[in-house]
């Protein structure tokens, strides 16, 4: 299976990827090879254009040029460009999911559903477009009439991670393109194949040239034009907390509208009124999906002191059947981590929580898989002094910590930096009702691990980040208000 896999992945980057950029509507092939291995195996799988900052100007200057004829285009003809991107990702599923998990390493059946997720976010915005309404505000003047109308911004940036190389891209260029706005992607460096082949059919789906560009290479030469030209006018990112730092100091010089998904730590809490399998159910979903590797992934599972016990041994129960390996093998799932520095701080965080007294109660298959693999592990007697309580792990490990009562637990859940996504199961409406409106987080799944989705206002307070994706709120981050009075009416 995988090798059969490997050989279509060559046929795929030959039609789908062709090894360039997509720039000003050419695919230009870049003055260095930008080489791209599987992350399961260490194996080279491809190579594509590496850009430089002079590609980056010129990716500017054809977004700039291409603003006013898109801005114009009525929003139901943008829509329907988009929707056809939407129909030809969904056509070429199979393909770009083999892509996905080839570079990614996620599960194959989890990179189908990123691609049915990702599309979906076309599909909404498409029509989103046409809902762009301004407001007409009652008069504070006698003969005067008050409008407020919603405008493009201009030339939009992102910057996308590699945890969900299609769905963060789609999710922030249908809110862009919809709004009226050319966009410039320079996708992570670990996974620009899917980026490349998604860019290969916007322009199938008739995205005129310069309005969606690609470019892959060093990250800091491709974003230091983008930070820097005031004719960028806004930077969407998703990745990192101290890379979204970096970002908006660099983005302050021109003050762009700046939108980022940075880094979670979510409270999982389960109160011990809850069905067991219910909580443990949420909890596998809630914290392997994408094994692991998911800003909305639990971080934290404060488990009421009456269920703690039956809670870990079901969990771990359900742990031990995960099966850890290649993405492209059918039974696996569990991945490698994308990323060695991701596999090497779950490690250091293991570590860490067993040197401060921590318990081990599941390790198993995968360690030895390679470098990137990291076996799902579930540490319980966790306290507040461990790394794994107080920062991301990004990672299939799972923590384990005890309460008593709903007043500490909401206090503990809250005391982070953090502040993206929190989980509660109770059986009680009062507490959920209760604990939904205390929690500092900006999305909150009530005995559900499931919540996303286009419509829904994805983002973080505190430093998980600002703004929102998706949602009517996504769409006007690629906007600017215009208030007009008429007067002497
Ligand atoms: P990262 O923030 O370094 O990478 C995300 C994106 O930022 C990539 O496109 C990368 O090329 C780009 N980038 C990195 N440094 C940059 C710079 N100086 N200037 C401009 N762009 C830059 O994230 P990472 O190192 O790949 O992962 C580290 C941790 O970040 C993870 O363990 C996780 O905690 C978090 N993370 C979160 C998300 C999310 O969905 N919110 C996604 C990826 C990573």
């Amino acid at each position: 299976m995988v090798g059969l896999a490997k050989e279509r992945l060559q046929t795929l980057r030959k039609d789908f990827v062709a090894g360039a950029a997509l720039l000003d509507g050419r695919w230009i092939s870049g003055h260095r090879r930008h080489v791209v291995v599987d992350p399961a195996t260490g194996d080279q799988i491809a190579d594509v254009a590496h850009c430089s900052a002079a590609d980056m100007n010129a990716a500017i200057a054809a977004a700039e040029r291409s603003f006013s004829a898109w801005r114009e285009l009525l929003p139901a003809k943008r829509g329907a460009i988009l929707r056809s991107w939407a129909s030809l990702i969904l056509d070429h599923a199979e393909e770009l999911a083999v892509i996905v998990t080839s570079e990614q390493g996620k599960p194959l059946a989890e990179a189908h559903h990123e691609i049915r997720y990702g599309a979906g976010f076309l599909e909404w915005f498409a029509a989103e477009g046409e809902r762009a309404y301004g407001e007409t505000i009652p008069s504070h003047k006698p003969g005067s009439l008050l409008h407020v109308r919603m405008q493009p911004i201009g030339v939009a940036a992102a910057i996308t991670p590699w945890n969900f190389p299609v769905a963060m891209i789609t999710r922030k260029a249908g809110a862009a393109l919809a709004a009226g706005c050319p966009i410039i992607v320079k996708p992570a460096p670990e996974t620009p194949l899917s980026a490349l082949a998604i860019a290969r059919l916007a322009e199938q789906a008739g995205l005129p040239a310069g309005v969606f560009q690609v470019l892959v290479g060093d990250p800091i030469e491709l974003s230091t034009p983008l930070l820097h030209d005031a004719r960028v006018r806004a930077l969407s990112f998703t990745g990192s907390t101290e890379v979204g730092r970096h970002l908006l100091q660099g983005a302050a010089d021109t003050v762009k509208k700046v939108s980022m998904e940075l880094g979670g730590h979510a409270p999982f809490i389960i109160f011990d009124d809850v069905d067991l399998e219910k909580a443990v159910k949420g909890a596998m979903a809630a914290k392997f999906a994408t094994s692991g590797q998911d800003c909305l992934a639990a971080n934290r599972f404060y488990v009421q002191k009456g269920i703690y016990r039956a809670f870990v041994e079901a969990f771990a129960a359900e742990m031990a059947r995960l099966r850890v390996g290649h993405g492209l093998d059918p039974t696996t799932d569990i991945g490698p981590m994308t990323k060695l520095s991701v596999a090497n701080k779950c490690r250091a965080q293991v570590d860490d929580a067993v040197k401060k007294g921590a318990t081990v109660v599941l390790a198993h298959q995968g360690a030895t898989a390679g470098p990137n693999f990291v076996s799902p592990t579930l540490l319980t007697e966790v306290s507040e002094n461990m790394l794994i309580a107080s920062e991301e792990t990004f990672g299939p490990i799972a923590a384990a910590l005890p309460f008593d009562t709903e007043e500490e637990v909401i206090a503990r859940a809250n005391a982070s930096e953090m502040g993206l996504a929190g989980y509660v199961y109770t059986d009680s409406l009062r507490r959920a009702l209760r604990a939904s409106e205390r929690l500092e987080c900006g999305m909150v799944g009530i005995n559900t691990a499931s919540f996303t989705g286009p419509p829904i206002p994805f983002g973080g307070w505190k430093q998980s980040g600002l703004g929102r994706e998706g949602s009517r709120h996504g769409l006007a981050e690629f906007m600017e208000l215009k208030y007009v009075c008429f007067g002497d009416l």
